[in-house]
């Protein structure tokens, strides 16, 4: 039984929670421990209780810490990363790589302990200086979604701690296996009794409390669009801080200048790759018409060789979904296209086993052509290995389609033309843009985030995840 950390301690839960092994539902990854509301309320009080001396902490001390998590999780990537791939499903090389991604998040993190930025003024009145400085908040409620097991509570937990705040962090309930593993790497570091708290539980009890406990100074929130509203709700209630990441219908621009294999390797690569099940994965790609036939034609001929199987098999490209109502989701998706009279140019059956024969959520990747703008397809997010193409007729065209949607995370566009591809990252409605790059896969030293319904708040990672974590104060002094 995996427990909670709460106040220092290992705790057991109300319930239990089974984690299931996507790839083979046979196998039980583990059983974890679900924190009710008291115990939520207990780590909201620990943690409060030990920002006062971790808020003042050296900076020493915190880039010690962060910089040793980083290490091990680096250490163990392989280790951790066959874990997060067997409770998440996405291939073990894309595991391993966030786990990576979540060792060098915690050393970036380290370094901008020691680096907290400020400035010094002269001010309008004779003799007077103005100090501007950065302070921690208090406590962070953190709130993370399935996709990135690991590297989405690193993009949180980190910079929280670092800016000295202390932090209560729930994950998603269907991986709660790396966040636990997270969880007792800091619970070795060195970090006082209460500055980390996990409490794994359902959203409506455990996250309900970090909504609405007062003690709770902000919350950072990835996930669907419906809970990042609630979330939102709640903490204006009670003018807490917050920040969402949420949804994304990403368009992936194909212009007809574009080198098709590029094209044809971005639309895979994000639309596929870890089973279509990223926020930035480009759902949408909008094509144009000299262009149109040849590449679905050299997408269908890809898609072809793509392997659908078990996650931690050494070849496989694409693992399975990660349950069955994300299952019924994307097939519900790929169902209703065709109903709007879209055209169904590849994949998108349900496979009940993989070739070894394990019973997992495996969906043959689908291509779905001549769409318009209007159809659900290309305007809900399916989360899932189903791409839709549009057709456009010029680049003005392209540009008007991949801004008609109420979000706003990732865009790309696959070109040789300069102009317009200058022209495509000015006015691109997103928070990030690609050039001949798949619209997934983004560094972790700078800043994420997006416009529109897909995100609320400053942006995360990089120097920007300050604007969150700390809050400016500006003192006067006559010497
Ligand atoms: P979700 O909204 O169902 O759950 C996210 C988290 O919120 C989970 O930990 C869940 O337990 C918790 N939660 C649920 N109800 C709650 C409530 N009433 N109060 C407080 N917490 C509650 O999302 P999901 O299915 O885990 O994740 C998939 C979604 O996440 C997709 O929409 C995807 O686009 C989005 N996502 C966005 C980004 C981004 O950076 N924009 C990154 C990854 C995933």
């Amino acid at each position: 039984m995996f427990k909670n950390f709460i106040a220092g301690e290992w705790l057991d839960g109300a319930r239990v929670s089974r984690n299931i092994n996507p790839s083979d539902t046979r196998d039980l990854v583990g059983e974890y421990a679900q924190a009710d509301a008291a115990q939520a309320r207990l780590a909201v009080a620990s943690a409060e209780a030990a920002f006062p001396a971790w808020s003042l902490s050296t900076p020493q001390q915190r880039f010690d810490i962060l910089d040793a998590v980083g290490s091990e999780i680096l250490a163990r990537r392989t280790e951790i990363g066959d874990l997060l791939a067997r409770e998440e499903g996405k291939t073990l090389p894309e595991a391993v790589g966030e786990v990576t991604r979540a060792g060098h998040i915690f050393k970036f993190f380290a370094g901008e302990a020691l680096r907290p930025g400020g400035e010094l003024l002269p001010s309008v009145r004779p003799g007077v200086g103005v100090e501007i400085t950065r302070e921690a908040l208090g406590v962070i409620g953190i709130i993370t979604p399935w996709n990135f097991p690991i590297a989405i509570p690193a993009w949180k937990i980190a910079p929280a701690l670092a800016y000295g705040n202390c932090v209560v962090f729930k994950p998603a309930d269907l991986v709660p296996g790396s966040a636990w593993v997270l969880a007792e790497i800091l619970s070795r570091s060195g970090l006082p009794q209460g500055v980390f708290n996990l409490v794994m539980g359902r959203g409506s009890e455990v996250g309900a409390v970090l909504l609405e406990d007062a003690r709770v100074s902000a919350v950072t929130f990835t996930g669907s669009v419906g809970t990042g509203q609630k979330v939102a709700a709640a903490c204006v209630a009670r003018m807490a801080k917050f920040q969402l990441e949420m949804g994304g219908k990403n368009p992936l621009v194909v212009l007809d200048d574009a080198d098709l294999d590029v094209a044809v390797n971005c639309a895979v690569q994000s639309g596929f790759y870890s089973t279509g099940q990223r926020c930035t994965a480009s759902s949408r790609v909008i094509v144009s018409e000299g262009l149109q036939q040849r590449f679905v034609a050299a997408m269908v001929e890809k898609m072809k060789t793509l392997k659908v199987g078990n996650a931690r098999q050494a070849g496989i490209d694409i693992g399975p979904v990660v349950d069955q109502t994300q299952l019924n989701q994307d097939l519900d998706h790929v169902r209703i296209a065709q109903q709007q009279g879209a055209k169904l140019a590849f994949g998108g059956e349900a496979l009940a086993e993989n070739e070894q024969g394990q019973p997992g959520f495996y969906l043959r990747p689908a291509l779905i052509t001549e769409t318009s703008p209007e159809m659900r397809i290309n305007r809900e997010e399916v989360f899932g290995p189903v791409v839709s193409v549009q057709t456009a007729r010029d680049y003005e065209h392209a540009l008007a389609l991949a801004n008609d949607t109420p979000f706003g995370l990732a865009a790309g566009i696959v070109t040789r033309s300069l102009k317009h591809a200058t022209h495509f990252k000015r006015h691109s409605q997103a928070g990030m843009v690609m050039v001949n790059l798949p619209t997934a896969g983004v560094d972790y030293h700078v800043p994420f985030g997006g416009r529109k319904g897909s995100s609320y708040g400053s942006r995360e990672q990089g120097r920007y995840a300050a604007e969150f974590y700390t809050v400016v104060k500006t003192a006067y002094t006559l010497p």
